[in-house]
């Protein structure tokens, strides 16, 4: 194998998310090869001995690696601008593989309180049975992540912009306060991706993703990866090769494709999502909305400079409460009723009764996700037809 491209060559990112990575085999394919075995073989006795007490380089089995997943590894470092990436099978398995190797029992972990719901569950239904300790802040609050140190806080941990009220956490600043406290700062990046923000070169140690949303971007495959230094993403390593939860060489080979397409995708969804956000707050049936790329979003200031554009997911609250959002919901034909995101199809969900539906209505209200929440993931359409999808049902 032949490595085209060097990573750490001064190509721009849109030229890294097309060329980082791409390792080409004896056949001098042109598209990136599928690697589809689950070991490898060797010359020689004394090779196999070499490269398992690792004083060779090679591939051995690919719970450990494989080229295909090494490309996308090696392809996500380069764009989130980290020394080494670890891919998983999932954002789920990202998190859980980061937190198990940190983490031991005894430990505690300040983190945003508006997070995926499946973090929530890792962190309070999985995490605590081993003894972890988690607190929850509001993000935009610096005063309430400082006192939400203690001694044993070992992991900052937070989401931004938060899914779906767009709140957002000034990385550095808590960069700073989580130093300061001797602990490390994971950022999932999931909804900015590295096109809009690059959370290690603010100051997080580590990045997670959930590769299944926008670096997949045509909701195909599951997949995740945490993004760092070499000397935080070694025992990482060292947990997925161990305990399994390892990308396969065919979903690598998806999102390896996925990531060619990110900036255009990124960045037209970014531009179509600002045009609906303008648009609906235009709407005398809109009450309010949520949108880091609008004047009126209460952080638009921090928004401008940590992220290079407002992001893909809009959401807002329509006066008529529930009726009105499921009437909206039910009724549209362009919009795909379902809770992903970052898909190149434009999506349309209600919180308070999907994704936020089994915590009680008081936390409910106190997270703001009040009963006529609408959040769009806005994909790739025309715009025209996204606003005439949405303006049919509040005619
Ligand atoms: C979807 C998602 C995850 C989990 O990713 P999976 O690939 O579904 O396991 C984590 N964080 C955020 C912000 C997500 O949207």
């Amino acid at each position: 194998m032949t490595q085209h491209t060097d990573p750490s060559a001064k190509l721009r990112p849109e030229t890294l998310a097309i060329r980082a990575g791409r390792e080409i085999s004896d056949y001098r394919e042109h598209s990136q090869a599928l690697f589809l075995t689950s070991s490898f073989t060797y010359d020689t006795a004394a090779e196999a001995a070499a490269m398992f007490i690792g004083e060779q380089d090679g591939y051995i089995y690919s719970r450990f690696t494989n080229p295909t997943v090494a490309a996308f590894q090696q392809r996500l470092a380069a764009l989130e601008g980290g020394e080494r990436a670890i891919a998983t099978a999932s954002g789920m398995a990202a998190i859980q593989a980061t937190m198990l190797t940190l983490l031991k029992a005894g430990d505690h972990i300040v983190s945003s309180q508006s997070l995926f719901g499946s973090t929530i569950n890792l962190f309070n239904g999985i995490l605590a049975k081993f003894g972890v300790e988690v607190s929850y802040v509001d993000a935009t609050d610096l005063d309430a992540w400082r006192a939400a140190t203690r001694p044993n806080t070992r992991v900052f941990f937070l989401e931004t912009p938060s899914n779906p009220l767009t709140e957002l956490s000034d990385i550095a600043a808590v960069a700073d306060i989580a130093h300061a406290a001797g602990a490390l700062l994971v950022v999932d990046n999931c909804f900015c991706t590295p096109v809009l923000q690059q959370p290690l070169k603010l100051g997080a140690d580590l990045v997670v993703h959930s590769a299944t949303k926008s670096l997949d971007g045509h909701g195909r495959v599951l997949g995740g990866a945490v993004v760092g230094s070499d000397k935080l993403i070694e025992p990482i390593y060292l947990h997925v090769r161990t305990a399994g939860p390892s990308l396969s060489a065919f979903n690598a080979w998806t999102l390896l494709s996925g990531l060619e397409t990110l900036f255009v995708r990124v960045e037209r969804q970014c531009e179509t999502a600002l045009e609906i956000a303008r648009w609906l707050e235009a709407q005398p049936q809109v009450e309010r909305v949520f949108y880091p790329g609008l004047e009126s979003h209460p952080q638009h200031a921090l928004a401008q400079r940590q992220q290079a554009a407002g992001g893909t997911v809009v959401s807002f609250v329509l006066k008529g409460g529930r009726d009105a959002a499921w009437r909206l919901i039910d009724g549209v034909e362009v919009f795909s009723r379902t809770s992903n995101l970052g898909d190149v199809k434009s999506t349309v969900t209600h919180p308070a009764s999907t994704t936020h539906a089994r915590i009680t209505p008081e936390a409910r209200a106190r997270a703001g996700i009040v009963e006529g929440l609408v959040r769009l993931a806005i994909g790739l359409e025309h715009v025209e037809d996204l606003k005439a999808d949405l303006a049919a049902r509040f005619a």
